[in-house]
């Protein structure tokens, strides 16, 4: 069976534990200040402040932003859990509203059309890896003095015209959970140009304080530990190359998937495909799934439900080109350790169940 995702882990990082644990300092430290400075090389040298899950960085990032009750915050209902529940965590209000059909991002004029009083930030979601429209974000969230944040928990340096990914918006948060295009075990990290909201997280981050036992806040232990950070720190030296055999697959499925819509890419963007995601519109999605299967070849639904509708928001909202890419789309292995021969079997399944009429 060729799974869906499969994360990458060398002899590498099982050394960089090693060098921790014999170093018996575990929590933050060293490999901690090391992996944050390192990191803010794929995101333009913006700060970068480390903490122990993407979630965690959505959240003390809105909480160091002054995001909090009475605010509302715009976000795609077309995207993971954790993006809507950083608004909630912050006391704030989730506004789901409708994606774009090429690349499944926020639409821009649905964001336009959602601001009221209330509103304080906007927040795109880089969805599967493909930038949103930031150039039109920024114009948006800029002329309404909106906050820009960015969910770029699956876009690890994808970027649009040159600028990556994380260096856009007020600030933006990382993932690095085992799926992700990198991974520390579990970890995010939040990157931002303002050293006062940098200032403000590390504060949030660890327990409201600066000074040990001075502190100014009420704060979390959000923090990320060496052991974390060092097994970071070697995927980042590895991440080039892997997006780059990440964007050879998808070319590859490009050129010889039949039957089934392909991603496209925006001009000026750089998707990193955390996902290579097809849309199944002459099929029931959920079948050529199985059909999938049956042949060997695994893939996934991200996501089934749109946030809006999930017991835990249970709002009502009409968001067609959500609805209707959550019934088509289907995510098919796309990870850099995948073999040129899993690939052609891919391609050969995909074809196949996609040119029988199922
Ligand atoms: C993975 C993910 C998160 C949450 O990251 P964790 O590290 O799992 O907490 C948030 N938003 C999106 C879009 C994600 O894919």
């Amino acid at each position: 069976m060729i799974p869906a995702a499969r994360p990458e882990i060398g002899e590498e990082e099982r050394a960089a534990v090693d060098r921790v644990m014999r170093s018996g300092m575990l929590a933050q430290g060293p490999e901690v200040a090391a992996f944050e400075t390192e990191f803010a090389e794929i995101v333009a040298g913006r700060e970068s402040v480390a903490v122990n899950s993407g979630t965690s960085a959505l959240h003390m990032a809105f909480l160091a932003g002054g995001v909090g009750a009475g605010d509302e915050v715009i976000v795609p209902s077309f995207s993971f859990a954790a993006t809507a529940n950083a608004v909630a965590l912050a006391g704030a209000k989730p506004v789901f509203v409708d994606i774009e059909p090429k690349h499944f991002s926020i639409d821009p004029a649905a964001v336009e059309a959602a601001i009221t009083r209330r509103t304080k930030a906007v927040m795109p979601v880089h969805l599967y890896g493909h930038p949103a429209d930031l150039v039109t974000l920024a114009e948006i969230a800029d002329k309404h003095g909106l906050q820009l944040y960015e969910d770029a928990a699956q876009a690890h340096a994808a970027s649009v015209n040159g600028m990556p990914v994380g260096a856009w918006g007020l600030a933006a948060s990382f993932s690095f959970y085992p799926t992700k295009n990198m991974t520390s075990g579990e970890g995010g990290m939040i990157t931002t140009g303002s050293s006062e909201l940098a200032r403000a997280a590390r504060v949030l981050r660890n327990q409201g304080m600066e000074r040990r036992y001075a502190n100014e806040v009420v704060g979390f232990n959000t923090r990320m530990t060496d052991i974390h950070a060092a097994i970071g720190r070697e995927q980042l030296k590895k991440l080039a190359g892997w997006t780059a055999r990440r964007q050879a697959n998808a070319a590859y499925f490009d050129q010889h998937l039949e039957g089934v819509i392909v991603p496209p890419t925006a001009e000026g963007a750089v998707h990193v495909y955390h996902q290579y995601t097809i849309r199944v519109v002459d099929h029931d999605r959920d079948r050529f799934a199985e059909e999938l299967a049956k042949r060997g070849v695994g893939s996934g639904v991200y996501y089934p439900t749109p946030i809006h509708r999930l017991p835990s928001f249970a709002e009502k909202a009409d968001l067609p080109v959500t609805e209707e890419a959550a019934a088509q789309v289907l995510s098919l292995p796309v990870y850099p350790s995948m073999t040129d021969a899993e690939r052609d079997a891919v391609v050969e399944a995909v074809n196949a169940v996609a040119g029988a009429g199922a």
